[in-house]
């Protein structure tokens, strides 16, 4: 049996089901940059990145080095009582680097589903309303105000309800829908018109406070709202005085070509939250806002023992740096170019290819069935066979594949990746898999 089996078979008996989505049997022992290694010693290119985690690639040596010396200086004091020096640092750092010319402040956490917890704390405060409104197909974390704002999967909420109260789900814009011949405008003006209706009907504006959005969704597979759309969305926020607060959760730092995805759409929300890639992987999360609406609560409201842990913002420091000095924001826009490119080649020759997203190195491609609908057998197939061919891709919503290499990821990587990938085309057209 091989070390992968070996550690899978006796983790099982420990470890909870619900701690991991299941694909193919991987136990990876170490990384760098776009490669992982499995128990076994089988290298694998990384197109996941450990779910949009390690932008900087797998322990990038500054950000080890940063981790290490952090470590033997102090690796933990909580920042719930006493300030650190480095943790001090990076909130500074993180209020000149999100959008929007107005006073902010940071609050850190360990995960995105905390930082998310905390935008619906901060919202309700501030405003003194209850309601919020999210998206279907959103994910915004495990928590119970995530699970709560969140609308991708029906096994996130089942048994554990009630859920938080008072949080209405409107569709998200999500441009796979869009009609024949919609054009954009049109297209936003519909969808503009379901957003408005729980408000034309029985949901009064003055109560609301907050709309969270992805400007790009993750985990919904990787789809855009139009220009026009979000900035309906954003102007009637500001007519109703209601927060306009981002998740950049899976989308920042880089990942779409753009630091944040927002910045696509030029617009600077009130409250915007940050994890995964901000530490390199590493438990970090933070919001960043107006400055009078994190004044809107009192410690100890949303303080965590460990949230800002100073080896996590030692961490953070060290990716922001990389990101600067290896110009990873445009890396990430031009290799994303070649990504689609490649797409949308292949989506010429195969059928079963059906619509290409790609916003920098940040990809949903759906695979559909001869009538065009979406087709999970085909998609768990390719999946399979990738990895069986040293790469590792994932699914989202069934039949989309993932695709969000580390920003690292080589050239050469990258063209290895591209072989596999029509290998597997290939082998799925010919009826080979
Ligand atoms: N928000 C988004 C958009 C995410 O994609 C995720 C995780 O996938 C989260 C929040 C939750 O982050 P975490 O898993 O760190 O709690």
């Amino acid at each position: 049996m091989s070390k992968n089996k070996k550690i899978l078979a006796a983790e099982k008996k420990h470890l909870a089901d619900v701690s991991r989505v299941k694909y193919f049997d991987l136990v990876i022992d170490h990384g760098k940059g776009a490669i992982v290694t499995d128990a076994d010693g089988r290298d694998y290119i990384d197109l996941l990145a450990s779910a949009s985690a390690t932008n900087t690639g797998h322990s990038h040596p500054k950000v080890v080095a940063a981790i290490t010396a952090q470590a033997q200086k102090l690796i933990q004091y909580t920042p719930a009582y006493f300030a650190n020096t480095t943790t001090a640092q990076l909130a500074e750092r993180l209020t000149k680097l999100t959008p929007g010319d107005f006073e902010k402040q940071v609050v850190f956490g360990n995960s995105g589903s905390d930082a998310n917890d905390a935008m619906i704390k901060f919202a309700r405060a501030y405003t003194g309303r209850s309601y919020i409104v999210s998206f279907t197909g959103a994910y915004h974390g495990s928590t119970y105000g995530a699970i709560s704002l969140s609308g991708v999967s029906l096994n996130m909420t089942r048994k554990i309800g009630p859920l938080l109260p008072d949080i209405v789900k409107v569709p998200y814009p999500d441009q796979t829908q869009r009609l024949a011949g919609e054009s954009d405008e049109a297209f936003s003006l519909r969808l503009f018109a379901a957003f408005k209706l729980p408000f034309d009907t029985y949901l009064p504006a003055d109560e609301v406070a907050m709309v969270i959005i992805e400007p790009i969704q993750g985990d919904g597979g990787i789809v855009k709202a139009p220009q026009k759309y979000m900035e309906l969305v954003y102007e009637f926020t500001r007519q109703h005085h209601i927060v306009f607060a981002v998740d950049e959760v899976n989308q920042g730092l880089g990942r779409t070509g753009k630091m944040w995805s927002i910045d696509h759409f030029g617009i600077a929300p009130d409250l915007l939250s940050m994890g995964k890639s901000i530490a390199s992987g590493l438990p970090l999360s933070a919001v960043v806002g107006r400055r009078d609406m994190m004044a809107s609560l009192a410690a100890p409201a949303n303080v965590y023992t460990t949230a800002g842990n100073p080896v996590t913002a030692a961490a953070a420091l060290a990716t922001l740096d990389v990101i600067a000095d290896e110009a990873l924001v445009a890396r990430s826009a031009e290799l994303g170019q070649r990504a689609q490119a490649f797409f949308e080649q292949a989506a010429q020759k195969y059928p079963f290819i059906g619509d290409v997203r790609m916003y920098g190195l940040n990809g949903g491609i759906d695979i559909v069935d001869a009538q065009g609908q979406p087709d999970v057998d085909a998609t768990t197939k390719i999946i399979y066979r990738l990895f069986e061919l040293g790469v590792i891709m994932i699914s989202l919503r069934g039949n989309v594949l993932r695709f969000q290499p580390p920003l690292v990821i080589t050239l050469d990587q990258l063209a290895m990746a591209f072989e596999k990938i029509t290998q597997t085309f290939e082998a799925l057209l010919a009826g080979n898999l």
